[in-house]
């Protein structure tokens, strides 16, 4: 969320984006000026060809205007691919520009928006380069061009072809033949590319919510549970292997199994990670707030894991610096739905995701329900609780459990035996967040309660 727009500010810490780029409420903290301003920095910083794209939201075409004002300002030469999933830029951009951005504020509501920066390999900004970008806008200095050397506008609406045809190539010709899948892009970006893509796998495509529309009439960016009751009733009356929904803007898929049942995210990565390791034996990249259910499988198929801080950008920066070091880093991504196959790109990518589950199916056989049904057992509490002294009370608990063993890569994460709990304070909110994972729901109950107990004892004094 955009924090105020404070031009002086000095402080050495991204105060206008996030962990995914700078979101907000379309004509309060994001409009047309700041993604100027965005633009404007992002050709200062970053010279040469620059692609561009945007989401479904009714704002986009306004920003998308504005960006690209600013970069062309600062001689950049834009080239616009229209309305396309972030992955698909993302891809374009890695495979032929030197940057880019994205509007799109994900799986947020339709009144908001936001940028999403792209860099030459297709990953999203680091932290130190967005600290840069952020300096030249708080300071407005842009490095504009004169009027014979601002960039040139070029736009090119069939270039997300080139996407579908890469996710297409990552799989054996016709692996789908015979299989019927329900898409649910929810009024987003990835009616142009997920249905495509797996028919081109030689599935039967049916659609609910495939219409591109900013207002997303029936359901909300975010693919919940109770917003896909659509997408399981057509997989239940059609008999379909499995339905598939995205976010806002398809980095992530979830999916429902057969029977219509919601596939909880930690299941859906454990999934691919299983059929990933059968394959590949290697290294597995994922934050600190995964299920232990992946690490689980991916171990029983000899292969490892590797945890990152909270945010996708972690997970992909760290497979790109494993493989440098020599690693063999066969699959990364969250437990949300974010999943990212470093064969064909390291970013979250949710065309790639659905169709890996036709491949998943078409290999085992077997139902999706079996698959879930067959994965480790654990129990996950999640839950926030208030407190004004948020980084005060991690010090307390952390004196709290000093037997216990401690890791630091993200917040607290405390291992006793079988039981893990993560605990994090909000940046930008007075509240704790708290997960809790065990084989056993009485382990995890008493533990969450354990931690839960020395925040609310705390926020009382
Ligand atoms: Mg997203």
């Amino acid at each position: 969320m955009a924090e105020g727009f404070n031009m002086t500010s000095k402080r050495h810490k991204k105060r206008l984006f996030g962990t995914n780029g700078v979101r907000g409420i379309v004509g309060s903290d994001m409009n047309p000026e700041l993604v100027y301003f965005i633009g404007a920095a992002l050709g200062t910083l970053r010279k040469g060809s620059i692609a561009v794209g945007r989401d479904t939201r009714t704002s986009g075409e306004t920003l998308i205007h504005a960006l690209k004002a600013g970069l062309l300002a600062t001689g950049c030469d834009v080239t616009d691919c229209g309305v396309l999933p972030t992955p698909a830029l993302q891809y374009l951009i890695k495979e032929d520009f030197d940057g880019g951005a994205m509007i799109t504020a994900s799986h947020n509501p339709p009144e908001y928006n936001g940028v999403k920066i792209i860099e030459a390999d297709g990953t999203e900004m680091g932290d130190d380069e967005t600290i840069e970008l952020e300096q030249h806008i708080f300071n407005r200095s842009f490095d504009l061009q004169p009027w014979d050397h601002v960039g040139q506008d070029a736009s090119a609406p069939d270039i997300i072809k080139r996407y579908i045809s890469a996710v297409v190539r990552q799989f054996p010709p016709d692996i789908g033949k015979g299989m019927l899948v329900v898409v649910d892009p929810g009024s987003g970006p990835a009616c142009r590319t997920t249905p495509e893509i797996l028919k081109r796998l030689g599935c039967r495509v049916m659609t609910v919510n495939g219409i591109m529309d900013g207002h997303f009439p029936n359901r909300m960016p975010e693919p919940t549970p109770e917003g896909l009751a659509a997408l399981s009733a057509l997989v239940v009356s059609s008999r379909a292997a499995f339905g598939v929904a995205h976010d806002g803007d398809a980095d992530r898929a979830v999916f429902v199994d057969e029977n219509g049942d919601y596939i909880e995210e930690n299941k859906e990565f454990a999934i691919v990670a299983q059929h990933v390791c059968q394959r590949q034996k290697g290294v597995i990249v994922t934050p600190v707030s995964t299920s232990q259910i992946v690490e689980a499988v991916a171990s029983s198929e000899g292969c490892s894991v590797v945890y990152t801080k909270v945010g996708s950008i972690y997970v992909a920066r760290t497979m790109h610096s494993l493989i440098k070091q020599g690693d063999n880093v066969v699959f990364g991504g969250e437990g949300n739905g974010g999943l990212i196959f470093p064969d064909h790109q390291f970013c979250r990518d949710g065309g790639m995701t659905a169709a890996s589950m036709v491949a998943i199916l078409a290999a085992t056989g077997d139902r999706l329900s079996d698959l879930v049904k067959r994965l480790p057992k654990r129990f996950m509490i999640k839950e926030k609780q208030k407190t004004l002294h948020a980084q005060k009370m991690m010090a307390k608990i952390e004196q709290s459990f000093t037997k216990d063993q401690i890791d630091r890569t993200d917040g607290l994460k405390i291992t006793r035996g079988s039981t893990w709990a993560l605990i994090r304070a909000s940046g930008t909110e007075p509240l704790i967040r708290i997960i809790v994972e065990s084989e056993k729901r009485t382990d995890a109950e008493v533990f969450f309660k354990e931690i839960s107990g020395i925040i609310s004892q705390e926020s009382g004094k």
